[in-house]
């Protein structure tokens, strides 16, 4: 072949590749999404005192990252490390406020970058504890890999994420882990996938309390089937529904939520999967119909999170619609 040939090739291959990368790009990112605004910058926790001794860590910037810490007899067990250094600096801060005593635990409720780039600030003693997906998913992804994935919730830019070490969970658990704090237990759930692979759920028993990271937004909101099926995710809240009745949810992102939110997804949920089946049926154009939906208002949604809800929803719609067999 000669040069002008290949060179003429290069340019074939070069578009080609452009255009799949912007069909791509197109796929996952249509123009009514809105990614999640998880920008730390600024952002402070307030610490609540839900129960004696469990605390939760409220974000004042609408759904950036909550956390929380339950203090036991001997020592402090923290969820989720949040999203950079400095904010994790902040969670050991807002400890030690509280008391002295050490921080034995640390839970990453899943495996995306604003729950576990805090990690690498916990001291050298503390013990992370995730689910063993959710360490699979940081080992099988570099690091520059999952700030380029997360970068999308902060403008596109990885600058807030230099400093960043990456520190991995040593402790793993599969369905159900439980930890003795002395003066009360705790309990670690998976119960199927939901918004992503691993989604972990936190439980004080003693206190109704659960954290549910992001299987479960905040009051006001529905779910988003980010990376899995929407018929896997029913079945998980099914299962969640089953096993705990938390009077108290402590979200990763949004405000405290009643119990009863749990409810709420399954209808969604379940209504969801209907509507794509019947979507089906009629042979829609799927891309152009999700456009002019909206939310159904017997799910009330928090005014501050209405643009992204209805982007979720979209979002979900679109996708049970293409999970139909
Ligand atoms: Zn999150």
């Amino acid at each position: 072949m000669n040069n002008k040939i290949i060179f003429n090739l290069k340019i074939f291959i070069f578009t080609i590749a452009i255009l799949i990368c912007n069909n791509l790009y197109a796929n996952s990112r249509p123009d009514w999404f809105i990614p999640p605004p998880l920008d730390p910058t600024g952002l402070e926790l307030e610490t609540v005192e839900i129960d004696e001794g469990v605390f939760a860590l409220l974000s004042n910037k609408p759904f950036t990252d909550n956390s929380g810490f339950v203090v036991g007899e001997d020592f402090v067990l923290v969820i989720d490390a949040h999203f950079n250094g400095e904010m994790g600096n902040q969670i050991i801060s807002a400890v030690k406020k509280v008391t002295d005593l050490p921080i034995k635990y640390l839970v990453n409720l899943n495996a995306f970058g604003d729950h576990v780039f805090g990690n690498y600030v916990f001291p050298k003693s503390t013990t992370i504890i995730a689910h063993e997906k959710t360490i699979d998913f940081l080992k099988r992804n570099s690091l520059q890999t999952r700030k380029e994935l997360i970068s999308v919730t902060v403008g596109g830019s990885i600058e807030l994420f230099e400093e960043i070490v990456d520190r991995f969970p040593t402790v793993s658990f599969q369905k159900k882990m439980t930890l003795d704090l002395g003066n009360k237990t705790i309990e670690l759930h998976y119960f199927g996938p939901g918004m992503s692979p691993s989604d972990t759920i936190l439980y004080v028993p003693v206190s109704e309390v659960a954290w549910t990271g992001n299987l479960v937004f905040g009051r006001g909101s529905i779910p988003w089937a980010r990376s899995e099926t929407l018929s896997d995710y029913l079945e998980t809240m099914k299962n969640f529904d089953l096993k705990i009745n938390p009077k108290t949810i402590i979200p990763g992102h949004g405000k405290i939520s009643k119990g009863d939110i749990i409810d709420k997804y399954i209808s969604y949920l379940d209504y969801v999967l209907k509507l794509s089946n019947s979507l089906k049926k009629e042979e829609v154009r799927i891309e152009e119909h999700v456009k002019k939906i909206n939310i159904p208002s017997k799910y009330s949604i928090e005014e501050e999170n209405k643009g992204l809800m209805e982007g979720f929803h979209k979002w979900n719609v679109l996708n049970a619609y293409k999970q139909i067999e």
